[in-house]
Protein backbone atom coordinates (compact mmCIF):
# COMPACT_ATOMS: atom_id res chain seq x y z
CA UNK A 1 0.00 0.00 0.00
CA UNK A 2 2.68 2.54 1.14
CA UNK A 3 4.45 1.57 -2.73
CA UNK A 4 1.58 2.08 -4.18
CA UNK A 5 1.56 5.35 -2.56
CA UNK A 6 4.95 6.28 -3.12
CA UNK A 7 4.88 5.23 -6.65
CA UNK A 8 1.85 7.75 -7.48
CA UNK A 9 3.10 10.28 -5.84
CA UNK A 10 6.21 10.00 -8.08
CA UNK A 11 4.28 9.82 -11.15
CA UNK A 12 2.38 12.56 -10.38
CA UNK A 13 5.31 14.76 -9.52
CA UNK A 14 6.57 13.11 -13.00
CA UNK A 15 4.13 14.38 -15.26
CA UNK A 16 4.12 18.30 -13.01
CA UNK A 17 7.96 18.02 -14.05
CA UNK A 18 7.43 17.22 -17.65
CA UNK A 19 4.17 20.39 -17.66
CA UNK A 20 6.36 22.83 -16.17
CA UNK A 21 9.39 22.09 -18.85
CA UNK A 22 7.26 22.42 -21.42
CA UNK A 23 6.04 25.35 -20.72
CA UNK A 24 8.90 27.00 -20.41
CA UNK A 25 10.29 25.68 -23.75
CA UNK A 26 6.82 26.77 -25.10
CA UNK A 27 7.56 30.16 -23.07
CA UNK A 28 10.80 30.31 -24.78
CA UNK A 29 10.27 29.46 -27.87
CA UNK A 30 7.48 32.04 -28.34
CA UNK A 31 9.20 34.66 -26.62
CA UNK A 32 12.18 34.42 -29.54
CA UNK A 33 9.90 33.88 -32.51
CA UNK A 34 6.36 35.77 -31.52
CA UNK A 35 6.50 39.67 -32.75
CA UNK A 36 5.99 42.52 -30.30
CA UNK A 37 5.75 45.96 -30.36
CA UNK A 38 8.30 47.90 -30.83
CA UNK A 39 7.98 51.56 -30.12
CA UNK A 40 11.80 52.37 -29.46
CA UNK A 41 14.68 52.69 -30.38
CA UNK A 42 14.97 52.44 -34.00
CA UNK A 43 11.25 52.86 -34.70
CA UNK A 44 10.01 56.27 -36.03
CA UNK A 45 6.20 57.33 -34.39
CA UNK A 46 6.32 60.42 -33.27
CA UNK A 47 8.78 63.50 -34.50
CA UNK A 48 10.03 65.51 -31.49
CA UNK A 49 9.06 68.95 -32.16
CA UNK A 50 7.31 71.73 -30.99
CA UNK A 51 5.63 73.02 -33.70
CA UNK A 52 2.05 72.36 -33.95
CA UNK A 53 1.77 69.52 -36.92
CA UNK A 54 0.34 66.04 -36.99
CA UNK A 55 0.96 63.41 -40.03
CA UNK A 56 -2.43 61.67 -40.88
CA UNK A 57 -1.82 57.76 -42.42
CA UNK A 58 -3.90 55.28 -44.40
CA UNK A 59 -3.46 51.48 -44.39
CA UNK A 60 -4.67 48.76 -46.39
CA UNK A 61 -5.54 50.22 -49.30
CA UNK A 62 -5.52 51.14 -51.61
CA UNK A 63 -9.32 50.41 -51.99
CA UNK A 64 -11.04 51.05 -55.27
CA UNK A 65 -14.26 52.14 -53.30
CA UNK A 66 -12.90 54.00 -50.37
CA UNK A 67 -9.43 55.58 -51.33
CA UNK A 68 -11.06 58.00 -53.83
CA UNK A 69 -13.44 59.31 -51.35
CA UNK A 70 -10.60 59.74 -49.17
CA UNK A 71 -8.72 61.57 -51.64
CA UNK A 72 -11.69 63.68 -52.61
CA UNK A 73 -11.77 64.86 -49.06
CA UNK A 74 -8.16 65.16 -49.10
CA UNK A 75 -7.87 67.41 -51.82
CA UNK A 76 -10.41 69.62 -50.86
CA UNK A 77 -9.28 70.68 -47.64
CA UNK A 78 -5.62 70.96 -48.86
CA UNK A 79 -4.22 68.00 -47.12
CA UNK A 80 -1.28 66.10 -48.01
CA UNK A 81 -1.18 62.61 -46.37
CA UNK A 82 0.80 59.43 -46.17
CA UNK A 83 -1.02 55.94 -47.27
CA UNK A 84 0.54 52.25 -46.33
CA UNK A 85 -0.41 50.37 -49.20
CA UNK A 86 -0.42 46.84 -49.67
CA UNK A 87 1.07 44.95 -52.37
CA UNK A 88 -1.48 43.30 -53.45
CA UNK A 89 -3.86 45.74 -53.46
CA UNK A 90 -1.67 48.16 -55.26
CA UNK A 91 -0.93 45.14 -57.97
CA UNK A 92 -4.74 45.47 -58.44
CA UNK A 93 -5.30 49.10 -58.52
CA UNK A 94 -2.68 50.87 -60.01
CA UNK A 95 -4.48 53.89 -61.10
CA UNK A 96 -5.33 54.92 -57.87
CA UNK A 97 -1.35 54.65 -56.67
CA UNK A 98 -0.86 57.02 -59.57
CA UNK A 99 -3.59 59.63 -58.27
CA UNK A 100 -1.42 59.41 -54.72
CA UNK A 101 1.47 61.00 -55.93
CA UNK A 102 -0.24 63.36 -58.70
CA UNK A 103 -2.02 64.72 -55.73
CA UNK A 104 1.06 64.94 -53.66
CA UNK A 105 0.76 62.66 -51.20
CA UNK A 106 3.14 60.24 -50.40
CA UNK A 107 3.33 56.30 -50.99
CA UNK A 108 4.74 54.21 -47.42
CA UNK A 109 4.99 49.74 -47.59
CA UNK A 110 2.95 47.76 -45.68
CA UNK A 111 3.93 44.12 -47.01
CA UNK A 112 2.51 42.70 -49.93
CA UNK A 113 0.04 39.98 -47.82
CA UNK A 114 -0.42 41.67 -44.65
CA UNK A 115 1.19 38.26 -42.67
CA UNK A 116 1.59 39.46 -39.10
CA UNK A 117 4.11 37.20 -38.89
CA UNK A 118 5.85 38.41 -41.72
CA UNK A 119 7.85 35.09 -42.76
CA UNK A 120 8.72 36.34 -46.40
CA UNK A 121 9.36 39.79 -44.53
CA UNK A 122 11.77 40.66 -47.32
CA UNK A 123 10.24 39.46 -50.19
CA UNK A 124 6.88 41.00 -49.60
CA UNK A 125 8.54 44.54 -48.63
CA UNK A 126 10.17 44.07 -51.98
CA UNK A 127 6.95 43.25 -54.07
CA UNK A 128 5.43 45.85 -52.80
CA UNK A 129 8.26 48.42 -53.80
CA UNK A 130 8.11 47.14 -56.95
CA UNK A 131 4.30 47.46 -57.86
CA UNK A 132 5.02 51.09 -56.02
CA UNK A 133 7.67 51.90 -58.58
CA UNK A 134 6.16 50.28 -61.74
CA UNK A 135 2.92 52.64 -61.18
CA UNK A 136 4.67 55.75 -59.87
CA UNK A 137 8.31 55.51 -60.98
CA UNK A 138 9.10 56.31 -56.92
CA UNK A 139 10.74 53.88 -54.07
CA UNK A 140 9.07 53.28 -50.88
CA UNK A 141 10.95 54.89 -48.16
CA UNK A 142 9.02 53.79 -44.96
CA UNK A 143 7.82 50.49 -43.88
CA UNK A 144 4.79 50.02 -41.35
CA UNK A 145 4.32 46.57 -40.19
CA UNK A 146 0.89 44.70 -40.50
CA UNK A 147 -0.61 45.28 -37.03
CA UNK A 148 2.80 47.44 -36.13
CA UNK A 149 4.14 44.46 -34.73
CA UNK A 150 7.83 43.19 -35.15
CA UNK A 151 10.66 41.30 -33.34
CA UNK A 152 14.41 42.80 -33.08
CA UNK A 153 15.35 40.38 -35.81
CA UNK A 154 13.08 41.86 -38.10
CA UNK A 155 13.48 45.43 -37.06
CA UNK A 156 17.19 44.94 -38.06
CA UNK A 157 16.31 43.32 -41.62
CA UNK A 158 14.43 46.08 -42.50
CA UNK A 159 16.81 48.19 -41.36
CA UNK A 160 19.48 46.57 -43.18
CA UNK A 161 17.13 46.81 -46.17
CA UNK A 162 17.11 50.25 -46.38
CA UNK A 163 13.76 50.89 -45.13
CA UNK A 164 12.87 52.98 -42.07
CA UNK A 165 9.85 51.40 -39.78
CA UNK A 166 7.29 54.16 -39.08
CA UNK A 167 4.78 52.88 -36.39
CA UNK A 168 2.20 55.31 -34.85
CA UNK A 169 1.64 57.65 -31.67
CA UNK A 170 -2.33 58.43 -32.51
CA UNK A 171 -4.62 55.51 -33.04
CA UNK A 172 -7.93 56.45 -34.23
CA UNK A 173 -9.26 52.94 -33.43
CA UNK A 174 -11.12 53.37 -36.98
CA UNK A 175 -10.68 49.74 -37.52
CA UNK A 176 -12.62 49.06 -34.89
CA UNK A 177 -15.74 50.86 -36.31
CA UNK A 178 -17.03 52.31 -33.18
CA UNK A 179 -18.68 55.28 -34.89
CA UNK A 180 -17.61 58.55 -36.09
CA UNK A 181 -17.35 60.63 -33.43
CA UNK A 182 -15.47 58.09 -31.25
CA UNK A 183 -13.09 58.15 -33.88
CA UNK A 184 -12.84 61.66 -34.32
CA UNK A 185 -12.53 62.15 -30.55
CA UNK A 186 -10.10 59.07 -30.40
CA UNK A 187 -7.85 61.59 -32.76
CA UNK A 188 -8.62 64.69 -30.93
CA UNK A 189 -8.00 63.85 -27.63
CA UNK A 190 -4.88 62.20 -28.42
CA UNK A 191 -3.30 64.39 -30.38
CA UNK A 192 -0.09 66.29 -29.75
CA UNK A 193 2.69 67.97 -31.76
CA UNK A 194 4.59 65.87 -34.34
CA UNK A 195 2.20 63.01 -33.82
CA UNK A 196 1.69 60.11 -36.38
CA UNK A 197 -2.08 59.64 -36.78
CA UNK A 198 -3.31 56.08 -37.73
CA UNK A 199 -6.13 55.56 -39.85
CA UNK A 200 -7.40 52.52 -42.53
CA UNK A 201 -8.52 53.40 -46.67
CA UNK A 202 -8.55 49.55 -46.65
CA UNK A 203 -8.88 46.19 -45.69
CA UNK A 204 -12.48 46.56 -44.83
CA UNK A 205 -15.39 48.64 -45.37
CA UNK A 206 -13.96 52.38 -44.25
CA UNK A 207 -17.25 54.51 -44.32
CA UNK A 208 -16.39 55.74 -40.77
CA UNK A 209 -13.48 57.01 -41.57
CA UNK A 210 -14.30 58.65 -44.89
CA UNK A 211 -17.26 60.35 -42.62
CA UNK A 212 -14.81 61.29 -39.53
CA UNK A 213 -11.91 62.51 -42.03
CA UNK A 214 -13.40 66.12 -43.04
CA UNK A 215 -14.41 66.59 -39.07
CA UNK A 216 -10.50 65.28 -37.87
CA UNK A 217 -8.95 67.77 -40.38
CA UNK A 218 -11.14 70.35 -39.07
CA UNK A 219 -11.11 70.05 -35.26
CA UNK A 220 -7.15 69.59 -35.61
CA UNK A 221 -7.00 72.91 -37.63
CA UNK A 222 -9.02 74.72 -35.51
CA UNK A 223 -6.64 73.67 -32.49
CA UNK A 224 -3.50 75.45 -34.91
CA UNK A 225 -2.52 71.87 -36.43
CA UNK A 226 -0.77 71.78 -39.89
CA UNK A 227 -1.22 68.57 -41.52
CA UNK A 228 2.27 66.80 -43.27
CA UNK A 229 3.82 63.96 -44.77
CA UNK A 230 5.76 61.41 -42.63
CA UNK A 231 8.84 62.78 -44.72
CA UNK A 232 8.09 66.49 -43.94
CA UNK A 233 7.44 65.46 -40.10
CA UNK A 234 10.71 63.71 -40.21
CA UNK A 235 12.55 66.98 -41.21
CA UNK A 236 10.94 68.64 -38.82
CA UNK A 237 12.04 66.74 -35.96
CA UNK A 238 15.15 68.27 -33.49
CA UNK A 239 16.53 65.02 -33.20
CA UNK A 240 16.59 63.87 -36.69
CA UNK A 241 20.28 64.00 -38.30
ZN1 LIG B 1 -2.63 47.03 -41.76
Amino acid sequence: MRIYVFYRRKLFLGILLIITVGGILIIAQRSLTTPSLVRAPGTYYMAHTQEKVAALTFDDGPDPTDTPDILDILKEKGVKATFFVLGQAAQSNPSLLKRLVKEGHEIGNHSFNHDYQQRRLVEEMNQTDREVFAATGTHTYFYRPPGGFLSQNQLDTIKKNGQVVALWSVDSKDWRNPGVKQIVDNVMKNVFPGAIILMHDGGYHRTQTVKALAPIIDALRDCGYRLVTLSELKMMDSEFK
